[in-house]
């Protein structure tokens, strides 16, 4: 169950360079314009174990903003706040095969509830279920969390991209309309919208989203003190989302070639795990045709099939 520490060392940089080489054949997201001002070719890894030893390589201290990742958290702190009946009362748990913005199955599929919580329909709606009195709380609450996971404090907000992608969120803005018309969100649009975009606009480094993803890894506690932070069936819906539906619709090829659960982000983030073993945190900003990032998966891809990591 040892990670062959000497061998990813040995092998690690060149595998870098590999996959910073295919970095050009994709794109960086250009939707939220504060994002397109990411250095396509930057490429950061970080691989945290069960027993804290870690490796980082490339532009791994650089901070860049969570967007779609943060929805597997999120999740779990709906779940924690208001329970497993509830939460699945709102948002389905099946695949779309659309595109993570698309509006299409809103309307044709009854009873007009997203089909999962991670396509951005259904994150909007487990938005509207994260318990406070006001929209600051919520958020404050989501920082919090999200931060002891990465092992300290609240993460922080990063305020130009968050107010980048306020203005240019139409599409998330319609989707929410269409979902108070489907009688599925209860609170105002622009409420739910702050706490949504805000959660998306967090920033974390490489070392922070590998810390994250070893938590999952545990099935919820917490690797230096042992304490529970997330209870495990939570933990293992959460992980399960991941596997169907972690990397948009490239999410099949990714379990066919990598074999771990993982979640990915616009901003070219990529959290993925070793089940019981570590959590691994990457960032590389050019994405594909899916949006995922380019690099990080040709090097999760490497990494699973040199060392045999994938699960199935
Ligand atoms: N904040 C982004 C959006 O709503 C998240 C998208 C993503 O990372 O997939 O469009």
């Amino acid at each position: 169950n040892e990670l062959n520490w000497s061998a990813i060392k040995s092998g690690l940089p060149g595998w870098m360079e590999d996959a910073r080489g295919i970095a050009p054949l994709g794109k960086v997201a250009s939707y939220i314009p504060e994002l397109s001002k990411a250095d396509p070719q930057s490429l950061g890894f970080h691989l945290l174990s069960s027993d804290g030893t870690a490796l980082s390589a490339g532009d791994c201290g650089r901070r860049f903003t969570m967007q779609s990742i943060s929805k597997v958290f999120t999740l779990m702190l709906a779940l924690m706040d208001i329970g497993e009946e509830r939460v699945f009362s709102k948002v389905g748990m099946e695949p779309t095969g659309d595109s993570f913005n698309s509006m299409l199955k809103l309307e044709l599929v009854q009873p007009g509830i997203p089909f999962n919580p991670l396509i951005n329909a259904g994150a909007i709606v487990v938005s509207s279920l994260i318990a406070g009195s006001s929209n600051e709380e919520k958020s404050d609450r989501i920082a919090a969390f999200l931060g002891r996971l990465a092992g300290g404090g609240p993460l922080e907000l990063d305020e130009p991209t968050y107010r980048s992608e306020s203005q240019s969120g139409h599409l998330n803005r319609s989707m929410a309309y269409f979902l108070t018309d489907n009688g599925v969100l209860e609170s105002g649009v622009e409420d739910v919208l702050e706490v949504y975009f805000k959660h998306c606009s967090l920033l974390v480094d490489c070392g922070q989203l590998a810390r994250m993803a070893l938590v999952l890894s545990l099935d919820g506690l917490d690797p230096d003190s042992g304490d529970r932070l997330i209870p495990r069936r939570y933990v293992q819906i959460a992980k399960t989302f991941m596997v169907t539906c972690g990397m948009y619709n490239g999410s099949g090829e990714f379990a066919i070639d990598v074999g771990l659960p993982a979640k990915s982000g616009v901003s070219g983030g990529i959290l993925a795990l070793l089940p019981g073993r570590a959590g691994i945190g990457l960032v590389g900003p050019s994405l594909n045709r899916h949006g995922n990032s380019i690099a990080g998966v040709h090097l999760l891809e490497t990494l699973s099939k040199e060392f045999d990591w994938s699960l199935f």
